[in-house]
């Protein structure tokens, strides 16, 4: 039998970076056969993200989303999440979600490891990336840990992961003692990388650890990139030797089959 389709990772025009009605989102995955998504937009407390991009409007969000999931009820399971950036040290102040997903995308000095970088990113910088990850993953206080090793993006080669295996076996430690999801994204999937982040060494890990809840994202922006990858990421969570994934109802998790 064929997996459920849920998407947990998707942004819309209420993020900075993406122009798509969450309409449109709705829409596209339903054509793909989703039985659930989760908006996340971004909501970015980091005075360096908030002077570029601005606030996530939180009221009118929140809104919007809420119509929608009544409007689509019994056709597709709609949630109003939110992605937090760097929430360890600027929490996030949305109140009450339906998901949250702690992500890094910057470094302790605010370097953004997650677009296109226009030099390759140092060592001093991806160590601190994964201690910054150490220190969100230890604050808690989110559902899903989103996107671990993101600055592999636009890589075209899988760089090595041997230095940094001593902190990710803390990150995952901290998770798995709080039921904190490990997100698999599959963005990279459409990107040079061409495979999903965290990358299959790091799921490998994840589960050698004792690793077992969770979740998928596609993190597209638009439309046409609904479920584009979703079937390799199966397979990749597959090969590493997993046999479920979960998703969230009113803050509990559930089990689903691979
Ligand atoms: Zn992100
Ligand atoms: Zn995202």
């Amino acid at each position: 039998m064929r997996p459920s389709l849920i998407d947990y990772h998707l942004h819309s025009q209420f993020s900075a970076d993406s122009k798509a009605d969450p309409v449109q989102i709705i829409e596209a995955a339903l054509e793909k056969g989703y039985s659930e998504i989760a908006f996340t937009d971004h909501d970015d407390q980091n005075p360096v993200d908030v002077q570029a991009y601005g606030e996530l409007a939180q009221d009118a969000y929140r809104k919007r989303i809420t119509e929608l999931k009544t409007a689509y009820e019994g056709r597709i399971k709609i949630l109003c999440g939110f992605e937090a950036g760097e929430m360890h040290r600027f929490p996030f102040r949305g109140g009450e979600t339906d998901l949250l997903i702690g992500s890094i995308h910057r470094t302790s000095d605010d370097v953004n490891l997650s677009s296109l970088p226009e030099m390759p990113f140092s060592t001093g910088m991806i160590h601190d990336y994964y201690e910054e990850n150490l220190a969100l993953a230890e604050a808690g206080g989110f559902h899903i840990l989103g996107h671990l090793g993101i600055y592999m993006r636009y890589e075209k080669e899988i760089p090595g992961i041997t230095p940094w295996k001593p902190v990710i076996e803390k990150i995952f430690q901290a998770i798995i003692r709080q039921e904190i999801a490990l997100e698999i994204n599959f963005s990279g999937v459409r990107k040079p990388l061409g495979t999903v982040i965290p990358v299959p060494q790091i799921l490998r890990l994840y589960r050698e650890c004792g690793g077992k809840l969770l979740t998928f994202g596609s993190d597209a922006h638009v439309a046409h990139d609904i479920g584009v990858g979703h079937a390799q990421a199966f397979d990749i969570a597959r090969d590493c030797g997993f046999t479920r994934f979960h998703s969230l109802d009113k803050g509990t998790w559930q089990e689903h089959s691979l």
